[in-house]
């Protein structure tokens, strides 16, 4: 028996990879126009960055991070999210001490031992955006607009934005008073992780997508009648730079989202396409993150996207994108004779930029033409004893089937001028 991929993580073939860059790229093109700069943080960091910063009650701490020892004996964590890390490298690389707001995007795979099913993986790909240094509405705004323009860029279509304000410390421990007071004689009939919610994090009851869970929290008060006057206009702000844009959105006063540190904006943008797992990406303002990770007082916000979720719309969606180039040319030999000959030339075509390949076993010249075409070479280069001897070779156009004898040396230029069309 060979031994196959972990569980809930999958190979990227090299048909697809092509989607990914294409992606990437869209990704980064846009985000730079926005005045956003990438930032790589480690794959791993200290457990607590994570257990302090993501929350300690929330499930993916509890329950799906992957953890383990270094030699020494400190625990580390494959990182299940990329907010922490960026700021864990703001405030470690001084950039708090920047004058101007600091904008900064990631992609990169993230680790979360969940169940696996359609479109919720243990390893996972997100684009992120974090913008640290201002609390103005503008900026929830404009981190919306930006994810919004990666998905038009890529054709995805039918997206909803869903966006709810969780408030900041003060006025959401009176929500959560209420919201325990209103739950207290129904405590029975929550699921078991709720009722230990009920202790430790009401608010995570509203994140809950058990049925019985859900009939209660659908009578529950909501956060947004108890919003004090900041996040109060701060929540109207929001709507009012989204309403001036025309960008339709649903106000979802339970929107509580997976993580713990969000104050105030909170949204998730969710497709019809994706079943139970709907998200295609979610963020908030996070404005007491930089200070509970050993910062000043910093207001944030932020946003972060799940890739493998946006391939499987696009694929719904019949989107496409550009397929490999190909091979431009493929060196064939007709004899081993001439294998030196061959890798000599192999190298000329790539030094002068085009790329190229052949075969490094004895293959027959039939069995060489059959890769060439497989591998959807544009033009095979036959070498023969007859032709080289009068330093010629053939060139083979593998869609017209055209042939012509070439000069070696002149080989360059009569690719570049596409002679055999
Ligand atoms: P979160 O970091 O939980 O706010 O998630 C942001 C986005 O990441 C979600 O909307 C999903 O698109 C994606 N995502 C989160 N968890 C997973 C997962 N286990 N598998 C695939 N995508 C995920």
């Amino acid at each position: 028996m060979f031994i196959k991929v972990p569980k809930g993580t999958q190979d990227i073939l090299p048909e697809d990879t092509p989607k990914w860059y294409y992606i990437k790229n869209i990704i980064r093109e846009i985000l730079t126009k926005y005045g956003y700069q990438e930032i790589r943080t480690p794959s791993f960091e200290y457990t607590e960055l994570f257990v302090r910063g993501i929350g300690e009650s929330t499930d993916i701490v509890t329950k799906e991070m992957f953890t383990f020892p270094d030699r020494k004996g400190r625990s580390l964590t494959l990182r299940p999210e990329g907010t922490a890390p960026v700021v864990r490298a703001y405030l470690e690389n001084k950039m708090d001490r920047s004058s101007q707001v600091v904008k900064l995007f990631y992609i990169g795979p993230m680790f979360r031992c969940e169940k696996p099913q359609a479109g919720r993986f243990r390893q996972f790909n997100q684009f992120g955006i974090e913008v640290i240094g201002t609390k103005s509405p503008v900026v929830d705004v404009e981190v919306i607009i930006a994810a919004l323009e990666i998905y038009k860029k890529l054709g995805l279509k039918n997206l909803e934005i869903l966006i709810n304000s969780v408030g900041c410390k003060r006025c959401r421990a009176i929500y959560v008073q209420k919201l325990k007071e209103f739950i207290k004689d129904k405590k029975d009939f929550l699921c078991s992780e709720c009722v230990n919610r009920y202790e430790k994090n009401p608010l995570r009851i509203l994140d809950c997508k058990k049925d019985n869970c859900q009939k209660i929290i659908k009578t529950a008060p909501i956060i947004t009648d108890y919003l004090c006057q900041e996040c109060k206009q701060h929540f109207k702000e929001v709507k009012s730079y989204l309403n001036d844009l025309k960008i339709k959105y649903y106000v979802e006063p339970r929107l509580v989202r997976g993580l713990d540190y969000y104050t105030k904006t909170s949204f998730e943008i969710v497709s019809g396409e994706l079943g139970a797992q709907n998200a295609i990406g979610g963020g908030g303002r996070y404005d007491d993150l930089v200070e509970e990770l050993g910062g000043k007082p910093t207001p944030a916000v932020g946003f972060a996207a799940g890739i493998e979720r946006m391939i499987i719309v696009m694929n719904q969606q019949k989107i496409g994108w550009p397929k490999n180039k190909g091979l431009d040319i493929f060196v064939a030999k007709v004899s081993e004779r001439n294998k030196n000959i061959a890798f000599k030339l192999l190298q000329k075509i790539r030094n002068a930029g085009l790329s190229a390949d052949m075969d490094y076993s004895a293959k027959s010249l039939k069995s060489q033409m059959r890769i060439a075409h497989k591998i959807g070479a544009k033009y095979t280069m036959i070498i023969g004893e007859e032709e080289i001897s009068k330093n010629m070779v053939t060139l083979r156009n593998m869609k017209t089937k055209e042939q012509k004898e070439v000069e070696v040396d002149n080989l360059i230029n009569e690719l570049e001028k596409g002679s055999l069309g």
